[in-house]
C-alpha cells in the first residue's frame, strides 16, 4: 500500500435534508476522500460525542499500524478465521485483561456479544425469568425506562422508583423505594448518558436470592467497580472501551442456563457461554479493538488511576459551570452528577446554536445536547484528554465574558 494516500469513496452525509424522510443509507453524492496515512493526532478534532465516542490516538495509531498485517500474520484481524489461533490469542487476552481490570471473580462469565445493550433489554429477562416473575427497575434516565419498557414483553416488571417528574436529576436514597421481595432481579441504569446522572452506589436487592442488574453501557471502566455485587453487569463498548458493535455482558455463572424456551439462539446466554463467545462469527475487529483499549487501561494503572484522571476533568468542568453565575447550568443534583456525561443549558438559550457553532470552529465537536432534553452535552470519557476538557472550559470562559 501507498504510505502517501489511500483515496475512499464515501457518500456525502453532511447535509441530510430530513432525517425521518430520507434513507440514511441513501448517499448520492460521491465524496472522495484522501486519508493520509501519516495523518498526525494534531490533526484531530476534540470529540465530545456521547457514542461512538472518542478512542484513545495511541490506540488508534496501535490498529493502524496492525491493520493491514497483524503481526505478521499477513492479515489484518477484519480477515482473520474467528477459530484460528491468532484470533483466540486475541479474545483471550481482551477476557484476561478485563478481568484484571475489574478484578471480576473466577464465578463470572464474561461475554463479548453483539447488538448493542438494547438487546441486552431483552436478553436479561428472556434468560433470568418466567414470563410470570416479577422483576423491578430503578428509572433514572431514558435508557432504564427503555430497558423497563422491553421487559414488560418477557416478565412481569415494576417500576419502583422513577426520576421523571424530576426530569430525570436525581437517583432514589436507597430507603427511598420499595422493593418487591420476590423480585428475580433489580434493575438499574448506573450512568444515564442522556441525563447525565450516575450512581455512586448501589442498593441491594431485598430478594436474597434476587441479583442487582447495571447497564454500565455509558461508565463502564470508567473507575473500579466490585463486581460481586451484581448479578449482571452489561455494557455496549462504543463509549469507554472500544468501537460500536461490541457489548460485553458480566454475569454470575448460576444465571446461565434458564433462558425461556422461546429465546432465540442469539440471546441465550448459556450458548454464548459454552462457546467462549464463538458460537458464531463474532464482532472480531470490534474485540480486538476493545483488547487494546484494555490494554492501555491497564498500562495507566488501572481503573483507580482512570477514575482519579476522569475526576478531575469532571471537577474543572462543573466547577466552570457553578461558577458561572448562571450563565452555565447543570440540572443534574451535585452529589450524583455523572463524570462522564456533563448536560449543561444556557441561560439565554438563544445563544445554544451560537456556543456550538463556535466551539466546532475551535474544533470541539459534538457538543449538542440528546435531542429529547435540548441543551449542550460534553462527553469526556476515559479517552477525553485532561487538555480537551481545559480547552473547553477556557472557551466557556471566553464566550461568557463576550455575553454576559
Ligand atoms: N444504555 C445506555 C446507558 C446507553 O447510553 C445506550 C446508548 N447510548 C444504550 C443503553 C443503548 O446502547 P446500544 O445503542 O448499544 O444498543
Amino acid at each position: 500500500m501507498s504510505a502517501s494516500t489511500t483515496s475512499l469513496l464515501l457518500g456525502n452525509q453532511t447535509h441530510l435534508p430530513s432525517l425521518k424522510s430520507q434513507s440514511l443509507l441513501r448517499l448520492t453524492k460521491p465524496l472522495s476522500i484522501r486519508c493520509a496515512a501519516s495523518s498526525t493526532p494534531t490533526e484531530r478534532v476534540i470529540n465530545f460525542a456521547a457514542g461512538p465516542a472518542a478512542l484513545p490516538e495511541n490506540v488508534l495509531l496501535k490498529a493502524q499500524s496492525d491493520l493491514y498485517n497483524w503481526r505478521g500474520s499477513g492479515m489484518s484481524v477484519m480477515e482473520m478465521s474467528h477459530r484460528g489461533k491468532e484470533f483466540l490469542s486475541i479474545i483471550q487476552k481482551a477476557e484476561s485483561d478485563l478481568r484484571r481490570l475489574l478484578h471480576i471473580p473466577p464465578d463470572y462469565s464474561v461475554l463479548f456479544l453483539q447488538g448493542g445493550a438494547t438487546t441486552q433489554f431483552a436478553a436479561l429477562p428472556l434468560n433470568l425469568c418466567n414470563p410470570e416473575d416479577p422483576v423491578d427497575y430503578l428509572v433514572t434516565g431514558s435508557w432504564g425506562d427503555k430497558a423497563f419498557k422491553e421487559a414488560q414483553k418477557y416478565c412481569n416488571p415494576k417500576v419502583v422508583w422513577s426520576g421523571k417528574a424530576e426530569k430525570y436529576t436525581k437517583v432514589p436514597s436507597f430507603d427511598g423505594f420499595e422493593q418487591n421481595p420476590h423480585a428475580k432481579y433489580l434493575h438499574l441504569c448506573a450512568n444515564e448518558t442522556i441525563h447525565g446522572v450516575e450512581f455512586k452506589d448501589y442498593p441491594v436487592p431485598k430478594n436474597p436470592n434476587g441479583v442487582l442488574i447495571a447497564d454500565m453501557s455509558s461508565n463502564f471502566c470508567s473507575k473500579p467497580v466490585d463486581v460481586s455485587k451484581f448479578g449482571v453487569i452489561y455494557a455496549g463498548a462504543q463509549k469507554n472501551v472500544g468501537p460500536s458493535g461490541v457489548t460485553i455482558v458480566i454475569i454470575r455463572k448460576d444465571l446461565i442456563g434458564n433462558a425461556q424456551d422461546v429465546t432465540p439462539v442469539m440471546l441465550d446466554y448459556k450458548i454464548h457461554d459454552e462457546n467462549s463467545s464463538l458460537y458464531n462469527t463474532p464482532p472480531c475487529f470490534g474485540i480486538y479493538m476493545c483488547g487494546l483499549v484494555f490494554d492501555d487501561l491497564l498500562a495507566q494503572g488501572g481503573l483507580k488511576e482512570v477514575e482519579r484522571k476522569n475526576q478531575r476533568k469532571a471537577k474543572i468542568l462543573y466547577d466552570a459551570i457553578d461558577e458561572s453565575r448562571g450563565f452555565f447550568r447543570c440540572p443534574v443534583e451535585k452529589s450524583v452528577r455523572s463524570l462522564m456525561n456533563v448536560p449543561f443549558t444556557l441561560e439565554k438559550a438563544e445563544l445554544e446554536g451560537e456556543f456550538i457553532k463556535e466551539a466546532a470552529k475551535e474544533k470541539m465537536v459534538q457538543l449538542k445536547g440528546h435531542r429529547s432534553v435540548g441543551g449542550m452535552r460534553a462527553s469526556i470519557y476515559n479517552a477525553m484528554p485532561l487538555a480537551g476538557v481545559e480547552k473547553l472550559v477556557a472557551f466557556m470562559k471566553e464566550f461568557q465574558a463576550r455575553h454576559a
